[in-house]
């Protein structure tokens, strides 16, 4: 049976890049009559929190995309979530010591940064130089028993290439020489992403794994470790990555990436899983527009073009307009309710507009903003009485890039951010908040702007910022 699965790491906003693998595994899971499985890889606990977390599945199910295990819905081959295995990864990275397989390493980080330096001095890429390799069994245990801190690191071959079976490119030589001596368990005692890949999908009976194709040239340690546990590897297909029309990987610095961006902004979630399947994929008849079932039903990975797909918002909403018209019109006036006009997002606005007006149609000039994606505005209006159109783009631009860091979204972290930006720039909170209302409400003064901000949520408020500072 045929069992694929997405692997998102919660430590940031849910991406488009993770939604678009994740409907391709679905597809192809669907399509076979198997499972899809989500598993969250939260081993690098700096980075990754429980929002982050909550954010992708709402993201992916906002989209339709439905799995059938992961660590919200349980299942059979739990925990679903890589913080919760370290017992599981501690075995069988000692079992790769035992066979010989990987090694104790003690090299403290001045040791390394040394190597280091002087790989880079003479023009070599940097490696780990096999140092800890050569200690004896014994002597390495006995070390590990007197507390010294460790990493274990797998050993890899040092000539000869290494075969990589793609589903979409067939076969792919990849040199040993270009493998570093990868670390598999930190000194903390959590794998890194290597161990708990191969452990997890080799647990969790996923025999098809399709990712992103920025994981290609390590794939041969992954191979490796299949081999060293003597287990069976699964079908491995790289899938193109998505990139900006300027043909770059696509990042947040030219486009929007996070999904909840694209429901903020009013796309229908079935015209963005459309486009999120028109990224490499055609249908055999080349039609744009199609739904889920249509794409699952012709499905075949064999149609996946390795020219990197364009994710070209303007072609977005040129679907996305074809969607919207071709909705009946009740329906359309049901989703526009259901986008907006819910009681919960009007709660969430009605006490602020409720106490500026005497009547409801001083309403919509008021708070309209609430109901936009952009804003119109002009320079004229970003003039400020002490700061010139420089320190006013500075401003703008050091509030975003602390509200970019911000992972809760709350009016006292905002409100921190905008003192932090000031504090760098000796500004007083007074002197910027007239650029934040500009900015956010296209209004010199509108309801409370630290609460409009909280209420549009991260990527509106982001993205307007992004606006103005254009
Ligand atoms: P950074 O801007 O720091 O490079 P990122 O935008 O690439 O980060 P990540 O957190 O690295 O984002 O990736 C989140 C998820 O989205 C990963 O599963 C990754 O494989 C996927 N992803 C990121 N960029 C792309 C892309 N261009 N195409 C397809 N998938 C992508
Ligand atoms: N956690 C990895 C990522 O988010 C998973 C990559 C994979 O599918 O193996 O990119």
């Amino acid at each position: 049976v045929v069992r694929t699965r997405v692997a998102p790491s919660p430590t940031g906003d849910p991406h488009v890049g993770t939604a678009y693998i994740a409907l391709f595994n679905m597809c192809f899971a669907r399509q076979h009559g198997g499972q899809f499985v989500l598993r969250i890889e939260d081993t690098d606990q700096v980075r990754s929190s429980k929002e982050s977390e909550q954010q992708i599945y709402e993201a992916l199910r906002w989209l339709g995309i439905e799995w059938d295990e992961g660590p919200d819905v349980g299942g059979p081959h739990g925990p679903y979530r890589q913080s919760e295995r370290s017992e599981i990864y501690q075995k069988y990275a000692n079992e790769l010591v035992e066979k010989g397989h990987a090694f104790h390493c003690f090299c403290s980080s001045e040791r390394l940064d040394a190597v280091r330096a002087e790989q880079m001095a003479n023009k070599q890429t940097p490696a780990y130089d096999g140092h800890c390799s050569h200690l004896e069994a014994g002597q390495a245990q006995q070390r590990v028993a007197a507390g010294e801190s460790y990493v274990i690191r797998m050993r890899v071959p040092t000539e000869g290439v290494c075969v990589v079976k793609d589903m979409l490119r067939g076969d792919v030589e990849i040199g040993w020489d270009r493998m570093d001596m990868q670390v598999l368990m930190k000194a903390d005692g959590l794998p890194t992403y290597f161990l708990a890949n191969v452990v997890d999908d080799h647990l969790m009976g996923i025999t098809h794994v399709l990712r992103g194709e920025e994981w290609l040239s390590s794939a041969p340690k992954l191979i490796k470790l299949y081999e060293d546990f003597g287990w069976e590897q699964p079908e491995l297909c790289y899938m193109p990555l998505l990139r900006n029309p300027d043909k770059s990987k696509l990042s947040k610095r030219k486009n929007p990436t996070s999904i909840t961006y694209y429901e903020r902004m009013g796309y229908l979630p079935e015209a963005m899983l459309n486009y999120l399947g028109r990224m490499g994929w055609s249908m055999p008849d080349e039609r744009e527009k199609f739904s889920l079932t249509e794409m699952i039903e012709h499905f075949d990975i064999q149609r996946v073009s390795l020219g990197g797909p364009i994710f070209d918002i303007e072609k977005l909403s040129w679907l996305n307009g074809q969607w919207l018209r071709e909705l009946p019109v009740t329906e359309f006036a049901q989703r526009v309710q259901k986008w907006a006009f819910n009681p919960d997002y009007l709660m969430q606005i009605a006490p602020h507009v409720q106490g500026r007006v005497e009547n409801f149609s001083q309403i919509a000039p008021l708070a309209s903003f609430f109901f936009s994606g952009t804003v119109q505005i002009t320079p004229e209006q970003l003039a400020h009485k002490k700061l010139d159109e420089q320190q006013v783009r500075k401003t703008l631009q050091f509030v975003l890039w602390e509200l970019e860091a911000l992972r809760q979204w709350n009016k006292e972290a905002i409100t921190d951010c905008i003192n932090q930006a000031g504090a760098a720039l000796e500004l007083k909170l007074r002197d910027i908040m007239p650029l934040m209302f500009v900015a956010i409400t296209g209004q010199a003064s509108s309801v409370s702007v630290l609460d409009a901000m909280v209420i549009l949520g991260p990527d509106l408020t982001r993205y307007r910022l992004r606006q103005a500072l254009e």
